[in-house]
C-alpha cells in the first residue's frame, strides 16, 4: 500500500529516532505538527467568475526559532502534502543549524492557467487569511513550486498593509527591495556544492560527471548552470511538458533563457542534436548523477531498480519514497537526501532575513561563500554520523536534525 507523504516522512523520522534512542514522549510531540491553518481563498477571475480554492499554512515545530518554509501553488498541495513538507523543514533547518523552525504553505490551485492579475489576487487573499500566524519573528514564508520573487513581493506588500513595512516577513524577494543577491540561485548551486563534496569523498571528480535533471525551475536550472560552470556535463533536463537529451551535453544557458522567456525546454527538440525524452524515462537514463528537482515522489519501488545513476541528489522535497529509497540503498546508490541537498534554499533565506533585519546587503560573493561553508559543515556532520552508525546519509541527516530539535524541545520545557 502506498504511504501518504506524512507517513513516508515519518518512516524516515522514526528510523532516526531509533538511531538516537529518542525519548518516546519527545517522539510523540515531534511526530505531528504544532499548528495547522486551513483557509478558504475566493478569487475573482478576469472573466468575472469566482473560483474558491483551499489554502494552508502548517507550522510543524518552532522550538529552535521562528517557523520557516516555502509556499507552493499546485493542485497537489493539500493538507497532507503541506504537513509532510513542513516536517521536512524542521529537520532541515536543524541540520543546517539555522535558527528557524519548520513550516510550509500551500494553495490547492493550478496557477499555470491563471493571469498575473488573478495570481496577484490569489496571493493577497491567501496572505490576508493567514497573516495572523505570520510574523518577522513568528513565521517567514518563501518561494516554492509555482511561486517566485513576484509572488513574495505581493505577500510582503499585503502583510505590510496590515502590519507596516515588513521586508523580513518573506524571503526570496526581488532585488529591488530586500532581496539578497545570491538567494535565487542558492538552492540549485547549494545542491552542487554538496554533490562536489560527495564526489570528493567517493574519489570522483565533479567535472567528469554526466548528469540528468528533472525539473528546470528555480532549483533545476541553477543546479544545471553550476554544474556547467564546474565542467560537468548536463545531458538531460525536463520540465512539466517533457524532457530533452543530448549525450554531448545541453546548452544550459540557451535553455535557461528560453524558459525565462516563458518557453519550455522541449522547444529545443530537433535543434543541434537535441532529442526528446519523457519525464519517467529521464530518471532511468544512463548517467552518473540524477537530480530530481521537480515534484515528489518520483522514485518509488516501481522504478528504483531501473535507476542507473550512482548518485541521486534530491533537489526536490520528498522525491523518493521509503520503498524506493530501500531499493536504491540495496544497490549501493548514494542518495543525498532532500534535507541536505536542497538546504541551500533555507540557508540563503536565513541570510536574506538577517540582512533585512539589519537593513544591510551583502555582496553576492559573501553570500555564496557563507552558503558553501554552511553546506560543507552540514555534509561533514552527516557523513561522519553515517560512518559512525553505518547508516545512510538520509538516516544520518534526519538523526542530526531530530536530535537538535529534541534538545531544544526538552530545554524549553515543551514535554
Ligand atoms: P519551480 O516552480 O521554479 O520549478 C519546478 C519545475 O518542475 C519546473 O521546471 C516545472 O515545469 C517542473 N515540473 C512541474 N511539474 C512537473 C512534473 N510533473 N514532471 C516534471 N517536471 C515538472 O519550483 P522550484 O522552486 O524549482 O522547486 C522544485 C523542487 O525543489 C520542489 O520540490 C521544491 O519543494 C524544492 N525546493 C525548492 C526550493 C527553492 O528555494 N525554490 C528550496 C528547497 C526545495
Amino acid at each position: 500500500m502506498e504511504l501518504s507523504p506524512v507517513e513516508a516522512v515519518n518512516v524516515y523520522f522514526a528510523e532516526a529516532a531509533r538511531i538516537i534512542d529518542l525519548d518516546p514522549d519527545v517522539q510523540e510531540v515531534l511526530g505531528s505538527s504544532y499548528r495547522e491553518v486551513a483557509v478558504q481563498v475566493p478569487v475573482r477571475l478576469d472573466n468575472g467568475d469566482l473560483t474558491v480554492v483551499r489554502g494552508f499554512r502548517v507550522q510543524h515545530n518552532g522550538a529552535r526559532g521562528p517557523y520557516k518554509g516555502g509556499v507552493r501553488f499546485h493542485p497537489s498541495a493539500d493538507l497532507g502534502e503541506v504537513r509532510a513538507l513542513a516536517a521536512l523543514m524542521t529537520w532541515k533547518t536543524a541540520l543546517l543549524e539555522v535558527p528557524f523552525g519548520g513550516a510550509k504553505g500551500g494553495v490547492e490551485v493550478d496557477p499555470t492557467t491563471m493571469s498575473q492579475g488573478e495570481i496577484q489576487r490569489l496571493t493577497r487573499r491567501y496572505t490576508r487569511s493567514i497573516h495572523h500566524v505570520l510574523g518577522v519573528y513568528r513565521d517567514i514564508p518563501a518561494p516554492d513550486v509555482n511561486t517566485n520573487a513576484q509572488v513574495m513581493a505581493w505577500m510582503m506588500d499585503e502583510y505590510s498593509l496590515l502590519h507596516g513595512y515588513s521586508p523580513a516577513i518573506v524571503t526570496g524577494k526581488p532585488l529591488a527591495f530586500g532581496g539578497a543577491p545570491g538567494r535565487e540561485s542558492a538552492t540549485g548551486r547549494g545542491a552542487i556544492y554538496v554533490l562536489d563534496a560527495v564526489c570528493t569523498h567517493l574519489g570522483l571528480e565533479l567535472a567528469q560527471q554526466r548528469v540528468a535533471i528533472q525539473g528546470f525551475g528555480q532549483v533545476g536550472s541553477w543546479a544545471a548552470r553550476e554544474l556547467v560552470e564546474r565542467g560537468a556535463t548536463v545531458v538531460a533536463v525536463s520540465d512539466v511538458h517533457g524532457g530533452v537529451v543530448r549525450p554531448e551535453g545541453l546548452d544550459i544557458e540557451a535553455l535557461a533563457a528560453a524558459t525565462r522567456a516563458g518557453g519550455s525546454v522541449v522547444d529545443a527538440v530537433g535543434k543541434d542534436g537535441v532529442e526528446a525524452v519523457g519525464n519517467p524515462e529521464l530518471l532511468e537514463l544512463d548517467v552518473d548523477v540524477l537530480i530530481p528537482a521537480a515534484l515528489g515522489p518520483v522514485i518509488t519501488d516501481a522504478n528504483a531498480e531501473r535507476i542507473r545513476a550512482k548518485i541521486v541528489v534530491e533537489g526536490a522535497n520528498y522525491p523518493t519514497t521509503p520503498g524506493g529509497d530501500k531499493l536504491l540503498a540495496d544497490r549501493g546508490v548514494v542518495v543525498v537526501p532532500d534535507i541536505l541537498a536542497n538546504a541551500g534554499g533555507v540557508t540563503g533565506s536565513y541570510f536574506e532575513w538577517t540582512q533585512n533585519i539589519q537593513q544591510f546587503t551583502w555582496k553576492e560573493e559573501r553570500f555564496l561563500t557563507e552558503l558553501a561553508d554552511r553546506l560543507a559543515k552540514a555534509y561533514r556532520d552527516t557523513q561522519a554520523c553515517a560512518d559512525e552508525h553505518h547508516i545512510s546519509l538520509r538516516t544520518a541527516a534526519f538523526a542530526l536534525g531530530v536530535q537538535r530539535v529534541a534538545d531544544a524541545v526538552v530545554m524549553r520545557g515543551y514535554v
